[in-house]
């Protein structure tokens, strides 16, 4: 059985080998070669912690196993990442434990692949602003992410905590880009490209905010009553995402599809577009939504991608099991 350590990942995968992975199984999921098994998501009563599991298997890229993990609100203040996870992969011909793989960065670098392969497949060519809403960890694995996709003149940023786009301008700078913290009237109003990825219970972009020929990546709900669009926008959008049954009921999309803006038939997996059994946007004026919920798939797809890359070079530990 193979280990890759957390302190291993970063120097070993890449964005653009989370890329290549996220968008591969996208795709794989749209022809039905892999799929997703119910996800589990339980309040354990102990620590405030939130505990699951989200797994799959992938029948192309011979991917079987689970993610396990969850949120611990405590952990901050214990100097640990609040999100903890960890992937473990099984042998698909066997059932054999291939590979335990530290979770946590694999996890932003997949949310992040996610929205990217949305921007690539969905956003306008000529795309030059992009508006980030949220500030927090994940925010900043996204921007990195999503300026790869076009060429991006400039960044606004508006987040419920403004003294947190202080990290989202750093980052900008990091990448030489211009960025500016704007209300989401002028968010709305100037960006090409919004993506969203907060952990908030209520709308922060409303309709009125969203002009026509935006691509909105939102990438922060993922249990049910989170909510980050006011469920109108989604009444005038092509909505995609990475999987439908996740989307209807713990996506953004929920609130939607409750309200009956927007039909679960209406909602295109991503795959489709990567694929090219889905056009994606056909028009420059076209408002198109890609509703990342996060599954078990993604995890997989770069804990196979990382374990191939740890056993290239060297640094897995091997043991007998
Ligand atoms: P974080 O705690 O580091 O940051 C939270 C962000 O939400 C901050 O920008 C904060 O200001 C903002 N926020 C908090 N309360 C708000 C409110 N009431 N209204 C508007 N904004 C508010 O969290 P993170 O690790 O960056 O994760 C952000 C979200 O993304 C979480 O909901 C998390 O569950 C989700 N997530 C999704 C995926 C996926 O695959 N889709 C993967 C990882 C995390």
């Amino acid at each position: 059985m193979i280990i890759v350590p957390e302190k291993e990942i970063a120097g070993l995968m890449t964005r653009a080998d989370a890329y290549r992975a996220v968008e591969q199984v996208f795709a794989s999921m749209s022809k039905g070669s892999a799929y997703n098994f119910p996800v589990i998501r339980e309040a354990i009563g102990h620590a405030d912690a939130l505990y699951g599991f989200k797994s799959g298997f992938d029948r192309d890229g011979l991917a079987l196993g689970l993610k396990s993990g969850g949120y611990w609100p405590g952990n901050e203040a214990k100097g640990l990442t609040n999100h903890q996870s960890t992937v473990f992969l099984f042998d698909a011909d066997t059932g054999k434990c291939r590979a335990i793989v530290g979770g946590n960065l694999l996890t932003a670098l997949r949310t992040a692949a996610a929205s990217a392969v949305s921007i690539n497949h969905l956003a306008r060519t000529d795309a030059r602003v992009l508006g980030m809403i949220g500030a927090g960890h994940q925010s900043l694995f996204q921007l990195r992410a999503a300026v790869e996709q076009r060429a991006f003149e400039r960044i606004i940023g508006w987040n419920y905590h403004p003294e947190m786009l202080a990290r989202l301008a750093s980052v900008a700078a990091e990448l030489d880009l211009p960025f500016e913290a704007v209300n989401l009237d002028r968010l709305g109003a100037e960006a090409d490209v919004i993506i969203s990825i907060t952990s908030a219970h209520a709308p922060s972009l409303l309709d009125a905010h969203v002009r026509p020929g935006t691509h909105i990546a939102c990438m922060g709900t993922d249990t049910k009553g989170k909510q980050e669009l006011e469920a109108a926008i989604f009444g005038r959008a092509t909505v995609f995402t990475d999987e439908i049954a996740q989307s209807v009921t713990i996506g953004e999309a929920q609130h939607a599809v409750a309200a009956g803006i927007v039909a679960a038939d209406k909602i295109t997996p991503l795959g489709a577009v990567i694929n090219g059994t889905h056009p994606g946007r056909t028009s420059a004026d076209e408002i198109t939504i890609f509703d990342g919920t996060g599954v078990g798939l993604q995890d997989l797809a770069v804990a196979s991608a990382v374990v191939d890359l740890a056993v290239a070079k060297g640094v897995a530990t091997i043991v007998d099991f």
